[in-house]
């Protein structure tokens, strides 16, 4: 009898170890129901940017499948067993959520199958997580969750992973009709005005990138990965949150390779990997801080400021930069994440969460375990932080990291008449301001030493 396969954060045919148990649970001549379901909790939730990411994705996905990837619209509790009934499915084939609202929603899916499985006998089979390895499974001897990254990361290379699975090439899908309301919202998604510049969706789009990088920029990762007018990153990240593509299948190619490009690579995929770890371990660390030594810091709700570091205008031209950059394409080179996400929580003296709520609703990648947890350790709140005297230095920063100017240039138009590094400093040009550029909102030293005032008080 047939199969459901339920697709969430994996959509991909390659490298996916639950399609194929989908497979083998169908047998010969029966076939597998390959189902996406827009849940309205998590669609409303998800913001313009992010749905419009997962709507081209969920396209190149059906393509893949020859246009009979079944959309449907509810929630997946009576969605799920309704489709079951549908088909007559003896199982449904998923792979493991392990964060918050994902694993309560399960449970209740799963609950709502137990109901059918009287009279049904449906099976629900858990195969794989988005993750090389599951959150939760490295440990310490003693049997503790790792708080710092260091240790994690060697522990996680130790515990090791599985090779990816082979391709489901010969896939039996069975023709079932999708919802015209759960089509809407897709073509809905993709048309809206305003959205930014995507990157091609879909699982052959993200191998494209992968090759490319392999051969192009691996090699100087270690070097590159640091200057952000170079495009010497992968640019993987929103793929992988999809995902469009699995990092076993990343690692298994990162063995083959000798460089320290590659051993750098793979210790920031170990980043988002511990991440997605402290998220499974403390869930309210998405939202409240995890160092509770902070609790008494004081913060500021400075409204126009806020709003000019949104629109990049605060003056500070590699913050400004960044923030142009997340509006114009939904993505920001990790440097300058931390350089406007220090700006805003030690500069204005926002709480953390205000900057990731933004930074959620406009990236690509957006990504509740690697963002917040990367705002955490920048705000000096997190598990694995950033002292919190670490105050990065937006003008600094940016001539250390972009020497040329080339990618203050790039974003901020009213810099381009400044040549090389006279970018990063338009109020020591004689013409600096003459195209309108913004002044600087705040004094960057005086609010350092507020900053670690409040910081003194607070401890
Ligand atoms: P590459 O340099 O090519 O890295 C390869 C992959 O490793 C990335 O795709 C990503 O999956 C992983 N990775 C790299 N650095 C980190 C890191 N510090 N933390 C976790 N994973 C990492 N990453 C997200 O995927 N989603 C987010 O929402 C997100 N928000 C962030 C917010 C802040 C304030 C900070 C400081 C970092 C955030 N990051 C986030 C981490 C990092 O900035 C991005 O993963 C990276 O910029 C993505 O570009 P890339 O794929 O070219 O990275």
């Amino acid at each position: 009898s047939p199969s459901v396969l339920w697709f969430r954060r994996d959509l991909r045919r390659g490298d996916h170890p639950a399609l194929l148990a989908a497979q083998d649970a169908a047998g010969p001549g029966a076939a597998v129901v390959p189902l996406f379901v827009f849940d309205p909790a998590l669609w409303e939730a998800g913001g313009p940017v992010r749905r419009a990411w997962l709507a081209a994705s969920l396209r190149a996905l059906d393509e893949d499948l020859d246009g009979r990837l079944v959309l449907r619209l509810g929630d997946p509790a009576q969605v799920v067993p309704q489709v079951v009934r549908e088909v007559e499915a003896a199982s449904v084939h998923l792979s493991r959520e392990t964060n918050g609202y994902g694993v309560r929603r399960d449970r209740r899916v799963r609950a709502a199958l137990q109901d059918l499985r009287d009279r049904d006998g449906t099976g629900w089979v858990e195969t794989g997580t988005p993750y090389a390895v599951g959150p939760g499974l490295v440990r310490t001897k003693q049997g503790e969750p790792y708080k710092v990254f260091t240790p994690f990361a060697r522990a996680w290379r130790e515990h090791g992973w599985p090779t990816p699975a082979p391709r489901s090439d010969r896939l039996d899908v069975l023709d079932l009709p999708s919802d015209d309301q759960a089509r809407r919202l897709l073509d809905e998604a993709l048309r809206l005005d305003g959205l930014p510049q995507l990157p091609p969706a879909g699982e052959t789009a993200a191998l494209r990138r992968w090759r490319e990088f392999r051969e192009q920029d691996l090699p100087a990762y270690r070097q590159d990965r640091d200057r952000p007018a170079i495009d010497g990153t992968s640019r993987l990240s929103a793929y992988l949150k999809i995902g469009a593509l699995h990092p076993r299948t990343l690692l298994a190619d990162l063995a083959e390779e000798t460089g320290e490009g590659a051993q750098t690579f793979v210790t920031e995929l170990a980043w988002r990997e511990f991440y997605a770890d402290v998220l499974h371990q403390q869930p309210a660390s998405a939202w409240s801080d995890l160092r509770p030594a902070l609790a008494q810091l004081r913060y500021d709700d400075p409204e126009d400021a806020v709003l000019a570091w949104q629109q990049g205008r605060t003056g500070y031209p590699m913050v400004d930069a960044g923030m142009r950059q997340l509006l114009a394409v939904g993505w920001m080179h990790n440097r300058v994440r931390m350089i406007t996400a220090s700006f805003l929580t030690k500069d204005l003296h926002v709480w953390w969460p205000v900057g990731a709520r933004w930074f959620l609703d406009r990236l690509v990648d957006g990504d509740l375990a690697s963002n917040n947890h990367g705002w955490q350790w920048v705000a000096g709140t997190g598990t694995d932080a950033a002292p919190y005297f670490r105050v990065f230095n937006p003008v600094t920063q940016g001539e250390k990291f972009d020497p040329d100017g080339d990618y203050v240039r790039r974003w901020v138009p009213e810099l381009r008449h400044l040549p090389g590094a006279s970018a990063h400093r338009p109020w020591d040009q004689e013409d600096g301001y003459s195209h309108d550029y913004p002044r600087r909102i705040v004094d960057h030293a005086e609010e350092r030493r507020e900053a670690l005032e409040r910081y003194e008080a607070a401890r």
